[in-house]
């Protein structure tokens, strides 16, 4: 198993348009979180989990949240280097790997990304969102806009230099928010790597309260489709790559985590709504925080529930993750023959080189439907 993920559940407070299994707390159960986590990896190891590593390397660690920069430094030393030992991964093969930790603008000190790069952090996503402090308020974020630069200005001097930057787009109108401004500002930072959102709007969130009780406008599909384009264009003309439908690299700066998902490799998973996926079958944890810790304890498997793929649903999803990314799809590797591809490349959906289709960034604003129009089946997520 080369590539694991690491679910930290903790936040500060909800987002206004977030759906993600949290656990918001004051005070957060640093000491809980570790011994839990290295208990699952125990059970793993013994073969309850369904997933064993093969223990023989490890290509990228990534922690994700929830807040994972909300975990003490000592806590993710603790963390990083019990997985280490418990799973035998050579020390060089966690020197080349690539570990990612995921960090809100208001948590990154210079000390604090001392002791991240110490305990093998190599690369931060930044959750900047925008640099509006208006729109960062209405988000309920933590941070302002000058945090985002100190955060940038205290990774680099720490040493830590591969930094991506999240962004939302597609905000209600009323907002009035500045995309091209924002953008601006993002790409003036310099990052190695943009991943961009479009809003969506999730079923018990307070944006969707909010919604339905008119006090916001939902998101609209032309504002999502000129505020896409237009970062395209913006970060092409900064030497940006899109080399997935949300994400943007300078070269050799793609996230090595996410394109292992992309191209369908196995990944384990730790942690509270974590998931895992073996090439055959996917499972995953339970989500709330204090019932996975529970289970743990306890000596059990927090593992909530399984699937098994079929074969039909691996092609499914093997059509759509490749059609996600810019390598694209092998015309050699399709089902059959399909008869759209003229369609598509008129109508600036696509291009076909080298034998591979390609989606375009008009292409990529309808790659669900291009992909139902592919099979004739539903597309997945
Ligand atoms: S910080 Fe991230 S995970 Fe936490 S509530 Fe906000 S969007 Fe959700």
């Amino acid at each position: 198993m080369h590539h694991v993920y690491l679910h930290i559940p903790f936040c500060r407070r909800r987002c206004s348009y977030c759906d993600f299994s949290i656990a918001v707390r004051k005070r957060i159960p640093a000491r809980d979180y570790v011994a839990a986590v290295l208990r699952e990896v125990n059970l793993v190891l013994g073969g309850q989990r369904g997933v064993v590593p093969s223990c023989d390397g490890l290509d990228t660690l990534y922690l994700g949240g929830g807040t994972p920069s909300l975990l003490p430094p000592p806590a993710i030393a603790q963390l990083l280097d019990g997985i280490r030992e418990k799973l035998r991964i050579p020390h060089s093969a966690f020197r080349t790997a690539e570990v990612t930790l995921e960090a809100n603008p208001e948590d990154v000190t210079r000390e604090n990304a001392e002791q991240w790069r110490h305990a093998g952090v190599n690369r931060v996503s930044l959750g900047a969102q925008s640099f509006d402090a208006r729109v960062l308020e209405w988000m309920h974020r933590s941070h302002d806009a000058a945090r985002i630069a100190a955060a940038v200005r205290a990774l680099r001097e720490a040493g830590i230099d591969n930094i991506s930057l999240d962004l939302i787009f597609a905000l209600p109108v009323e907002l009035r928010r500045d995309w091209s401004r924002d953008l601006d500002l993002a790409l003036s930072l310099l990052p190695s790597h943009l991943s961009l959102y479009g809003l969506t709007v999730e079923e018990r969130t307070p944006l969707a309260r909010w919604i339905s009780r008119g006090a916001a406008t939902a998101p609209d599909d032309e504002r999502y489709a000129d505020e896409y384009l237009l970062a395209h264009a913006r970060l092409a003309a900064c030497g940006y790559r899109f080399y997935e439908v949300s994400n943007a690299a300078r070269d050799g700066r793609r996230s090595r985590h996410n394109s292992a998902y992309w191209s369908g490799r196995a990944y384990l998973g730790l942690g509270p709504a974590a998931h895992s996926f073996d090439g055959r079958a996917r499972r995953w944890n339970t989500p709330a925080w204090d019932a996975y810790c529970r289970a743990l304890a306890a000596g059990r498997s927090p593992v909530d529930s399984e699937e098994v793929l079929s074969d039909e649903q691996r092609e499914l999803e093997r059509l759509y993750l490749t059609l996600r990314t810019a390598e694209g799809l092998a015309l050699s590797d399709l089902p059959r023959p399909s008869p759209s591809f003229p369609v598509w490349v008129e109508q600036g959906w696509a291009t076909i080189a080298r034998g591979h289709v390609r989606l375009t960034p008009e292409g990529w604003l309808r790659l669900d439907s291009l992909v139902r129009d592919l099979t004739g089946a539903p597309a997945t997520g």
